[in-house]
Order: structure tokens, then sequence, then C-alpha cells
């Protein structure tokens, strides 16, 4: 497991230990640089790793990419070179390539299918992180067909959920708004400013779904998750199907926190993408859908993030 103390990565282990896999084997940065070519070689000849989640990367908020454009392709694409590399000279026999939506054209007809990859120019703010993961997704795909290794990669939609990213410099947009309403509330606040014109729509899932997607795609027979994709299009969207605007998440956080002043939007603040939805047909085919619910989903989030306030606050 790569990336285990982020998000995504920690309630992978979640789901992986809940299903009886009690053999996950992680490493602490201090341990395991993976930006690391040699280090992470040196890792894999060490250890005897059957299967491997990339769960490993650089990821942040519509401010965060738009202003450090360089960290975020160089990292992500170190990351994932090297681990992708050094699994395949191991041996290592399946591979979870985990990437993002944002790899689809800023303009692909919505709900964006598998095949919307590379038809269209990209969204500026996310370009750099946005080419990283797509290379990511091709080096899978290629690695299938010189080699056949069994390769498989997910783009999920927005994720949230506990463990996230909630400084609101470079944190994604419902860590920010929970943080926001609740620090408002605290202090007696009347307005809360949003970024943007609140027009964007946006699609949410929660991580212990996106974890539960990921078990599900890695437990699929080889014969079954070849079938379902193609050799140049070999990768898998996982999301519920419905998005919302930002205008209509920033009520329902309000409401859920129990926020009764005013909402302002910033209009100096990027939208980026106008709508990011992702068609979710391909996973359905193969027998998964997602079963949390946005409201509870964010009831939850905001559960865990008020029980780890303090050390929020002092990040
Ligand atoms: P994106 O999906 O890559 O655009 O990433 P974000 O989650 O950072 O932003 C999604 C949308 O929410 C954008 O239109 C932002 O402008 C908007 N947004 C509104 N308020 C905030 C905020 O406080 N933080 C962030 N990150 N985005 C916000």
């Amino acid at each position: 497991m790569a990336g285990h103390h982020g998000m995504v990565g920690s309630a992978l282990v979640r789901a992986l230990q809940g299903r009886g896999d009690p053999h996950v084997i992680t490493r602490d940065r201090s341990a395991l640089d993976l930006t690391r070519q040699s280090e992470v070689e040196r890792f894999f000849a060490a250890e005897r790793i059957d299967t491997v989640y990339l769960a490993a990367a650089r990821v942040g908020g519509i401010k965060a990419n738009n202003e450090q454009p360089a960290d975020f392709i160089r990292d992500n694409l170190q990351i994932q070179t090297n681990v992708i590399h050094a699994a395949f000279c191991s041996g290592v026999s399946r591979l979870l390539f985990l990437g993002s939506s944002c790899i689809y054209p800023r303009l692909a007809e919505q709900p964006m299918s598998e095949e919307a990859l590379m038809t269209g120019p990209l969204e500026g703010t996310n370009e750099a992180y946005a080419v990283a993961k797509i290379a990511g997704i091709k080096m899978c795909e290629s690695y299938r067909r010189q080699h056949g290794a069994d390769f498989r990669s997910v783009m999920p939609t927005n994720l949230y959920g506990p463990q996230d990213n909630f400084d609101l410099e470079s944190s994604h947009v419902l860590p920010a708004l929970l943080r926001k309403f609740h620090q408002a509330v605290l202090a007696g606040d009347g307005v809360v400013q949003v970024w943007g014109s609140g027009r964007p729509r946006r699609e949410f899932l929660h991580v212990d779904d996106m974890a539960a997607a990921c078990c599900h795609v890695m437990e699929l027979p080889p014969g079954d998750y070849w079938a379902a994709v193609s050799d140049r299009c070999s990768h898998i969207n996982v999301g519920t199907g419905e998005d919302i605007s930002i205008a209509e998440l920033a009520g329902l956080i309000a409401e859920i926190i129990g926020f009764r002043g005013a909402i302002e939007f910033d209009a100096t603040m990027p939208d980026g993408t106008p709508r990011k939805l992702l068609d979710v047909s391909r996973l359905r085919g193969l027998g998964w859908e997602a079963h949390i619910g946005l409201r509870e989903g964010i009831s939850r989030t905001y559960g865990w993030m008020t029980e780890h306030w303090e050390n929020i606050v002092v990040a």
C-alpha cells in the first residue's frame, strides 16, 4: 500500500483489513521516499509483494494546483514511475493505480465516459496534475500491452471523508466549507465566503465508498477486468453518478452544521472546470455502486472533523 497516511490510503487499509487481509505492508515517508528511484527499487527487491495499491500522490485543491504546477507534475510523475516500474521488475502480480476525474477535457460531454480521455484540452488550473495522472494510466496500459502486466487503473471523482486535508490554502472544496462554516458558527460570524461563482458542478464520493470500489475492482478475475475495458482505454471511473452545484453544496453544509448567516461568493477566485460528472456505467456493469449518500457522508465527516478539531486548527 503506497500512501497509507493519506485520506484514500488510510481508508483502503481499513477496507482491506475489514475484508480479512492482515498482511498490508506500509512504510512511513521517513523510511521510504517514493520520489527516490533507488529507495523504491531496494524496497521492492527486499519485500515479497504480491499486490500494489498506488494511492500515494501529491494532491490538493484548486488553489494549490494552480499555484504549484511544477510540484504537482514532478512528484506525481516520480512516485508513479518509480512504483509501477519497480513493481513490474519485482514480479508483482496485480497493481491498482489511482487517478482523478480531472484527467478528462475541461469541456468533456457530461457525464464523462472513460472514452473521453484525450479528446480535448484540459482544465488549466490542474493541467500539470492531470497530465501526470494520464501518464500513470498510459504507463499501466503500456506495461499491459508490452509485458502482459495486470496493472489496473481507477479514476475517482472528488473524494471526501475522514483524514481529509482541512487546510484552507490547499484543501478541496468540501473540507474547506466544513471548516469555514464550523469556524463561523464558533466565532458567531454572520458571513461565509465561498470561492468562485458557486455555479460549477461537482460530484462527491465518500472515501469509504472509494476504498470499497478499489477492493471490488482488484478482486475481479483478470478475465472480467480486461473484458470490461480495452487495451487503449483501460481505466474505470468511480463515482456516484450524481452532481450538485457548489452553491447547493454550501447550502447543504450550512444546514448540516446549523449556520444561519449569509453565504457570499468571491468572484476573484477561480471556478475551474464548469462541470465534472463521471459516467459510472462501466463500474456498475462490473457489479459495484456507491452506498453512502452525500448528506450522510457529510454528517459523518463533520463528526470526524469536530473530533479532531484541536489538531486541525493547530496544523
Ligand atoms: P476542483 O474540483 O479541482 O476544481 O477542486 P476544488 O475542490 O478545490 O474546487 C471545486 C470548486 O469549489 C471550485 O469551483 C472552487 O472555486 C470552489 N470552491 C468554493 N469555495 C472553496 C474553498 O473554500 N476551497 C476550495 N478548494 N474550493 C472552493
